[in-house]
């Protein structure tokens, strides 16, 4: 299947090809046409699925008609860390490449000066945390009545932040009649509550199961001692073919102490943790998106929803104390369908929360083997070839349907009217 058959204009279709993207991801496939269509989205997709074009692409389809007035955005992507906002940003321009929507970001730790000026100019597209846009709406700088597209991402990680209450918030703040795009790498019960008070009538797609990592990625456990860990740690770095990595840790302290372990090794990394200041983590993050810095120590907080192209191995230096949270992070590599590698060290006191993590994703995970003398390594061949591709089966079975769709500017923005129309009720 190609973009071209989801209903996106010639402007959008040329940017996506200046990308790079040569068909749609299986959440793309599906979101698009209905958010074309005015429908609103339960979507259970992790990033790394290409979550973010799915509801990007259709939003600015659908805002590319039409002009916002000055503090009044036209549409609200609301992201649970600052690193999540600025990505989905980028995101934005790439597809704004060949249209003129404006579009301002709100971030916690950067000056509310120009954030204001540009509020002021008027937006289409308004990226941001929740704290710093409630921030923004005390100071009376921004009025959200002419909010069209609502889009949550990430609601599942707004939940362990404590953000559903402002999120709350900020949605008695805008129309009642808008269409909402609601993305959780999971649909607990809790979340699915959370979701129905912001939706209605949702079209429900789940792409990937949050237990499940993606097919790409080889992971394997590493045996260590508390004592032996950072020695372990240099010396599998050293092995491995790394073109860039990050290495997760549970503990700030850790971070500064790997990193300055590696740096003493040679090593050109850099550090990321909520901790840091607004500027310090831009900077890290650039450095080592443009390859000054080959390696990120990095806490969950900080990279959870980090999108580094072709990011090569991921490193756990701890065991990760919340499940979920391994399948987070080695989901930073094998990314929209490359191959990665993850390696978890461990010691003894951890393996009750290794039972957990190969519960959760339903398999066991290789012990990886360093022989001694050579340096040579020993692993259990994984499965990775026998496991089914979801994504590559669903390209074959699609392509083999042709798809058509009523023409899109029947349904753009059918809320205003406040008329559903009748055939996408019970859809
Ligand atoms: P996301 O799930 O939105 O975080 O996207 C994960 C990665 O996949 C990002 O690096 C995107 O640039 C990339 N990506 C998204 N859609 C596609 C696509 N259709 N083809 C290839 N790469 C994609």
């Amino acid at each position: 299947m190609s973009f071209k058959t989801l209903g996106l204009s010639e402007e959008i279709l040329k940017s996506i090809e200046e990308v790079g993207y040569e068909n749609p991801s299986e959440i793309q496939k599906q979101a698009i046409p209905q958010v074309l269509m005015g429908r609103d989205i339960l979507g259970c997709a992790q990033t790394g699925t290409g979550k973010t074009a799915s509801f990007m692409l259709p939003l600015v389809e659908i805002l590319s008609t039409g002009q916002s007035k000055s503090r009044m955005p036209r549409s609200l992507i609301l992201a649970p860390t600052r690193e999540l906002a600025m990505q989905v940003s980028e995101d934005f321009k790439l597809f704004n490449k060949y249209l003129k929507l404006q579009m301002a970001l709100l971030i916690g730790g950067v000056s509310f000066s120009e954030q204001d000026s540009k509020l002021a100019k008027g937006v289409d597209v308004l990226v941001a945390t929740p704290g710093r846009l409630l921030d923004h709406v005390e100071r009376g700088k921004i009025i959200l009545k002419d909010v069209k597209i609502l889009v949550i991402d990430e609601a599942d990680r707004m939940l362990d932040m404590g953000f559903i209450p402002d999120i709350e918030k900020i949605t008695r703040l805008l129309p009642k009649i808008r269409q909402t795009l609601f993305f959780s790498a999971t649909l607990s019960q809790e979340i699915r509550h959370i979701g129905e008070n912001f939706l209605i009538n949702p079209k429900e797609i789940t792409v990937s199961p949050s237990s499940s990592t993606a097919v790409g990625i080889e992971s394997f456990l590493i045996k260590t001692t508390k004592k032996e860990k950072l020695n372990k740690l240099e010396r599998i770095l050293n092995i491995e073919k790394i073109k860039n990595a990050v290495i997760f840790c549970n503990k700030k302290i850790d971070i500064n102490k790997v990193n300055t372990f590696l740096k003493n090794h040679k090593f050109k990394t850099v550090c990321l943790h909520g901790d840091m200041n607004q500027s310090s983590r831009i900077n890290s993050l650039e450095e080592f998106k443009n390859g000054l810095a080959d390696i990120l120590v990095a806490s969950d907080v900080a990279a959870r929803g980090l999108d580094v192209a072709g990011l090569s191995h991921v490193f756990n230096y701890d065991v990760p104390n919340n499940p979920e949270d391994y399948v987070h992070r080695i989901g930073r590599t094998g990314r929209a369908g490359l191959s990665g590698k993850a390696f978890t060290l461990y010691d003894d006191g951890d393996e009750k929360s290794i039972l957990m993590i190969e519960k959760l994703i339903k398999k066991k995970i290789n012990i990886y083997n360093f022989d001694n003398n050579t340096n040579k390594v020993q692993h259990k061949q994984t499965n990775i070839t026998e496991e089914k591709n979801p994504e590559k089966q669903d390209v074959i079975k699609v392509n083999k349907i042709k798809t058509e769709f009523p023409p899109i500017e029947n349904f753009v923005n059918f809320k205003e009217s406040g008329n559903i129309p009748s055939f996408l009720i019970n859809k």
